[in-house]
């Protein structure tokens, strides 16, 4: 096994690992540990080259620093990649073999799923490294991240119906949801309980006709759904929905959804602010499942009263958020990454 470090300018430390014995060709991504172990999943994709895996590896971790500072976690940012194909490369040697090239970082980077990974693969990273999150709760893990995430994200939607209409009450408000999945589902239910009417799509469509019967949502079809009237536009399916030609046709007062990577293009925050329509960060509303996997990688350990209270300080960070926006007139994705910052240097002033 060969690592090899890549320098690159504002990042802490960058690795390459090649296994010739096990085929695996895989990147380390530390951007920052100013706040704590950096933490970030670990993807594994068919990659055209090295320089694309990098590429992506080196803005992933960079969000995850964003996303931890914001989220207060105690976390810094760190990703994994793997290169190859999923289908072909997945074997338990090659997982043991990315474990070591994980252990080689001596607990600045700590791994967790991403794309293409689940819990098996995991397990076998975990025999020879530590510093692996969302195993299973047996094992001392925080478990499935889903239901942290949807309940981060209804706090979030409170937030953000403050800043929208003045006030959390969702009676007699309609939430147009896109994607009613692992954390869309639990998510659509909370705003419902709290009193607001739900509108679904989903491309599976049977399905959403299903949830429509169980729960009383009322369902459309996924085509044009982002033009429907609305309170609160919830994406919680895929990112880059928001973009140049659906902006304009928005019909809501606010976005608040659990999808990552929302807006196609940062400036499509700048888009949604001089439309006047509130927009709930991404990284920042659906930061609960991260916030819980912190809580595992805490002195004390998982402990799931610890992690709902500080899932639900989502709440906070996106009052935060909007009062950063509203005291520099900016839009609220360059008043989160602002936020970041600031605490960030806080901390390294008082380091
Ligand atoms: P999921 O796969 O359980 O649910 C996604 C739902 O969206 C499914 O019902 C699917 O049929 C539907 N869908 C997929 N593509 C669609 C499309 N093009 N149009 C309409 N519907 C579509 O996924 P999830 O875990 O609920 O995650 C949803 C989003 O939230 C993703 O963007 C994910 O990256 C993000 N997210 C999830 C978590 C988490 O804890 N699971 C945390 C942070 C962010």
């Amino acid at each position: 096994m060969e690592i090899t470090e890549i320098q690159v300018d504002g990042y802490e430390k960058v690795a390459r690992c090649r296994d010739d014995e096990t085929g695996l060709h895989a990147l380390i991504a530390v951007h920052d540990t100013t706040l704590g172990p950096s933490l970030g999943g670990m993807r594994l994709l068919p990659y055209v080259s090295e320089d694309e895996a990098l590429f992506d590896v080196l803005r992933l971790s960079k969000g995850m620093t964003y996303k931890s500072a914001v989220a207060e976690t105690g976390l810094g940012g760190g990703k994994s990649v793997i290169i190859g194909d999923p289908a072909k490369i997945k074997s338990p040697a090659l997982f043991e073999a990315m474990g070591r090239f994980v252990e080689s970082f001596g607990g600045k980077y700590i791994t967790a799923e991403d794309m293409n990974i689940g819990i098996a693969d995991l397990e076998n990273v975990n025999k020879t490294t530590k510093y692996v999150t969302g195993l299973s709760r047996e094992k001392g893990s925080s478990g499935n991240p889903s239901p942290y995430t949807a309940r981060g994200c209804f706090q979030g939607a409170r937030a953000t119906a403050e800043e929208a209409w003045g006030s959390d009450d969702f009676n007699g408000r309609t939430v147009v949801m896109q994607g009613v999945g692992a954390v869309g589902l639990p998510f659509a239910l909370m705003l419902q309980e709290a009193g607001a009417k739900l509108i679904i799509c989903d491309i599976n469509h049977e399905y959403a006709v299903k949830l429509g019967k169980e729960h009383g949502f009322e369902v459309i079809p996924d085509a044009g759904h982002h033009q429907v009237e609305c309170d609160i536009y919830a994406p919680c399916a895929r990112g880059a929905g928001l973009n140049d030609e659906t902006i304009p046709e928005l019909n809501c007062k606010a976005v608040a959804g659990c999808a990552n990577n929302v807006l196609l293009e940062e400036r499509h925050a700048d888009m949604l602010k001089e439309r006047g329509i509130v927009y709930a960060p991404d990284y920042v509303i659906n930061a609960g499942g991260i916030i819980n996997v912190g809580v595992e990688v805490s002195p004390d350990g998982y402990n799931e009263e610890v992690a709902i209270e500080r899932v639900d300080r989502v709440y906070n960070n996106l009052k935060a958020v909007y009062d950063v926006a509203r005291r520099d007139d900016i839009s609220t994705l360059t008043a989160s990454g602002r936020l970041a910052e600031e605490r960030i240097e806080a901390a390294r002033a008082t380091a």
